[in-house]
């Protein structure tokens, strides 16, 4: 599954012309990977501190966004510590902004673009597989996300087209596969545990204040490890509480591909009829085990198994290059691309996410910014055939 940026996927070439200068210089360099070439630029995309356009009212944060809403702090924070622990971040979304295209443009707003959605799996000091990631590695990733100018939103939030993230920054989607105790885990004092991918996150935040503090975790039965019902239930709902996103990954990791139809939607619902009982809503996502596609497809996202339905916004890959926008014409919610975290070595000499997020900082006018504005999705002209009819209404073009 190797999948090429180049043709199919994306957004139209005549379109693009524009925008791509640097692209185009480096292709015109017969032989050369772009990728490879010199250290990135320094794209300050993610910098500009735009202008707001004069007199526009700020309009709430859309209906129907459960997570992501600022949260009460945990109860588990005993006042009387001898040295008070630092606050846990919050994962409140910026104020929403009306989108001009005056502003649209001065913030080089481009809700067509590509968008990472990065996978990770255990975070543990002594790696044993290649896509295992240590502490230290998660901690260097989420840093330098933050410092290129990227706000982290659910899986969920960019299934739904919910993109809030300030004017001139990148979404990214963090996501996490197996529901492994290293992605969450309490400490004695009812705090994420050291070294734990929530932990991780959260240090993030704390010293870089624009990354917000949101991922997804897709999980299995046992999820985090935890065998016992009253902890699942106590770690899915303080992460749903929090603003993380938990959903299916189904109940007990098969290859989706080898089952019969039935069986997948067991798979499945079993796993949605678990979170129902841990108290989490319904999931709004899925990730495929192992990256594997049922053969009947729609099996994946829509189904009914022991009177439990399920329907996701998006299925996700174990993917291989950058997501196209949701809005853009051509994305699939039935396939939606990932990159694995890793560095460049061997089979991720391309296509993991060391590989694609120099990419992006290179190829800055492939990227997905945001307008700030949730209602309006904003794009250069040129680029405006891309967007899929059905958020035509909602385009603004600068
Ligand atoms: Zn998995």
């Amino acid at each position: 599954m190797r999948p090429s940026l180049s043709s199919t996927r994306v957004i139209g070439a005549a379109n693009v012309a524009v925008i791509l200068v640097a692209v185009v210089a480096l292709m015109i360099m017969p032989g050369d990977d772009p990728g490879d070439r010199s250290p990135p630029e320094a794209v300050k995309v993610g910098q500009i501190q735009p202008t707001p356009p004069s007199g526009r009212p700020s309009s709430p944060a859309p209906s129907g966004q459960p997570s992501g809403q600022p949260s009460a702090q945990p109860s588990a924070q005993p006042s009387a510590q001898p040295s008070e622990p630092a606050p846990i971040p919050t994962a409140s979304q910026p104020p929403a902004v009306v989108a001009t295209p005056e502003f649209a443009k001065q913030v080089k707003a481009n809700e067509a673009g590509l968008v990472p959605i990065i996978m990770y799996h255990r975070i543990i000091k002594k790696r044993v597989a290649s896509i295992d990631r240590t502490p230290d590695q998660l901690r260097q990733e989420l840093e330098k996300l933050a410092k290129q100018g990227y706000v982290p939103i659910t899986a969920a939030e960019f299934a739904a087209g919910r993109i809030q993230v300030p004017a001139g920054k990148f979404p990214v989607v963090l996501t996490f596969d197996d529901g492994h105790p290293s992605h969450f885990a309490m400490d004695d004092q009812g705090r994420p545990a050291k070294n734990t991918a929530v932990a991780i996150i959260y240090d993030v935040a704390r010293k870089y204040p624009s990354f917000r503090p949101v991922a997804t975790f897709w999980v299995n039965h046992y999820p985090f490890g935890l065998q016992k019902q009253e902890q699942q239930a106590s770690a899915a709902q303080w992460l749903h509480r929090q603003g993380f996103e938990v959903a299916n990954h189904t109940w007990t990791h098969p290859n989706l591909r080898a089952m019969g139809t039935k069986k997948v939607r067991e798979q499945i619902a079993r796993l949605e009829r678990m979170l129902k009982k841990l108290g989490v809503p319904p999931s709004t996502t899925m990730a495929l085990p192992f990256g594997s596609m049922p053969h009947k497809k729609k099996a994946a996202r829509k189904g009914e198994w022991g009177g439990v339905r399920y329907d996701f916004d998006a299925v996700f890959l174990a993917g291989a290059e950058p997501s196209l926008s949701p809005f853009a014409k051509g994305y699939d919610p039935g396939a939606v691309q990932r990159i694995q975290s890793n560095g460049k070595k061997g089979e991720c000499r391309k296509w993991c996410s060391q590989y694609w997020l120099e990419w992006l900082q290179k190829h800055p006018g492939w990227r997905y910014v945001s307008d700030g504005d949730p209602d309006r999705v904003s794009v250069p002209k040129k680029l405006q055939g891309n967007i899929a009819a059905k958020r035509r209404d909602q385009v603004n073009a600068y």
